[in-house]
């Protein structure tokens, strides 16, 4: 069982879990306020023009641009101020001939006016207003529908719902949408030296971390966390456990006892469970020991131990499957290439990626250097520097391969 497979390689490993995903087409009514990260199940489109009315982009005074003409610093026009109209507010009539309306940003503009002089360009009368400019035609004025038309198509199923969708759907007058239910998680750690934080530190014993920085990153990622828990070291027991929590969520993520050590329950675990076995290690450093399965239809995605290499994990392996599950593009990693600004000392027999903070085409690894086993080096860090298998030892000033993640 734990004889040495050969590592697959990382886009070979993702696209085998893929393939095991089923999309999900469970919807809710979302209302709004709470829509923020999840995934549109219904087209949106409007259902009044944007702006409802013809609208005034400035503080000022809403005129006849035929009045105008004429006007200039040294030859005032002077109109007779009929009214004034706020935000909110409905102007009381027509502007006629010769007069003016003082207009606030956002308020209506009356009929007959066609412009709308800043209140810059006037000497802020009140009774009278005298006006230093020629205004066009339609200046300054914000016609019904400029943004969006009623009938538009606005949104569509499937686009994910970011601060400015949020924004377009509550512009619309919508209280609530249909969306995707959420990708749902158990996670799950393992390891007899394992404590929860809050509870007194024993000897050869540790803090659970992984379990906080998993849930706290899939949560990021618009899953619903449902559960959270470490299991020892023991694989009849924690079979105990997934067997309960399979089949209530969408996907199981464990950390450590994926090894090759003597309590690497993982493995142990699926052949109890009769889980179906998708993979076991991937060809990178680190986070290479993954064991990958399906368990009825939840899959099972069995990390790295050490908290950077379950990072690592985290976001080579689960997040590109997240992707699957509801079809959104939103969470595929930005890559590019970048300056390496620091040396890196070792050499990569296997594909490689390093803690690292890109900024305009830098990207910088000191301060970040730290075993995989280490938590506080990788605060603060924006990408991971992947370095192909078979690289040399890494200077400062050379090209390098980077991902933000
Ligand atoms: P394992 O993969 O279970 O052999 O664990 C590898 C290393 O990662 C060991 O030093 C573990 O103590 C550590 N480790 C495993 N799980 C966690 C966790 N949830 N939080 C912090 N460290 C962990
Ligand atoms: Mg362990």
């Amino acid at each position: 069982m734990k004889a040495k497979e050969k590592p697959l390689g990382l886009e070979e490993a993702v696209a085998r879990i893929k393939e095991q995903i089923c999309r999900i087409t469970d919807t809710e009514i979302c209302p709004l306020g709470e829509e923020d990260g999840r995934i549109l199940a219904e087209d949106i489109t409007a259902s009044i023009d944007q702006p409802p009315f013809p609208r005034s982009p400035y503080d000022g005074y809403a005129i006849r641009s035929a009045d105008s003409m004429g006007a200039g610093p040294d030859s005032p026009v002077v109109l007779d101020v009929a009214g004034e109209v706020d935000a909110g507010g409905w102007p009381e009539g027509p502007l006629a001939e010769g007069q003016a309306i003082r207009i606030m940003t956002g308020a209506p503009i009356p009929e007959g006016a066609d412009a709308v002089i800043k209140q810059e360009d006037t000497d802020y009368g009140e009774e009278t207003v005298r006006i230093f400019r020629e205004m066009r035609g339609h200046e300054n004025y914000i016609y019904p529908g400029e943004d969006y038309r009623r009938g538009d198509l606005l949104l569509e199923k499937g686009d994910y719902i970011g601060p400015v969708e949020a924004g377009i759907i509550a512009s619309t007058g919508l209280a609530e949408v249909r969306v995707l239910r959420r990708v749902s998680a158990a996670v799950i750690s393992t390891g007899d030296e394992l404590m929860y934080p809050g509870e007194a530190l024993g000897p050869g014993k540790i803090y659970d971390s992984n379990m906080y920085t998993i849930a706290a990153q899939l949560k990021a990622w618009g899953v619903a966390v449902k559960k959270m828990l470490h299991l020892p070291d023991d694989a009849g027991s924690a079979a105990k456990e997934i067997e309960a929590l399979a089949g209530k969520t969408d996907m199981i993520v464990t950390s450590g006892g994926v090894s090759v050590g003597k309590k690497d329950i993982m493995h142990e675990v699926f052949s109890m469970l009769g889980a179906e076995r998708i993979f076991w290690r991937v060809g990178m450093k680190p986070g290479a020991a993954v064991l990958a399965g399906r368990y009825g239809k939840t899959l099972m995605l069995a990390l790295s131990g050490n908290p950077y290499a379950s990072y690592v994990d985290l976001h080579m392996i689960v997040r590109p499957a997240l992707s699957e599950f509801t079809g959104t593009n939103r969470l595929e990693m930005i890559r590019g290439t970048a300056v390496l600004m620091d040396d890196f000392d070792k050499k990569s027999p296997v594909r490689r990626f390093i803690r690292a903070t890109a900024q305009d085409g830098r990207v910088y690894i000191d301060g970040h250097t730290g075993g995989n086993g280490d938590i506080s080096s990788g605060r603060n860090i924006n990408a991971m520097v992947d370095v192909p298998a078979g690289s040399d030892k890494l200077s400062a000033g050379s090209e390098v391969q980077v991902i933000l993640i």
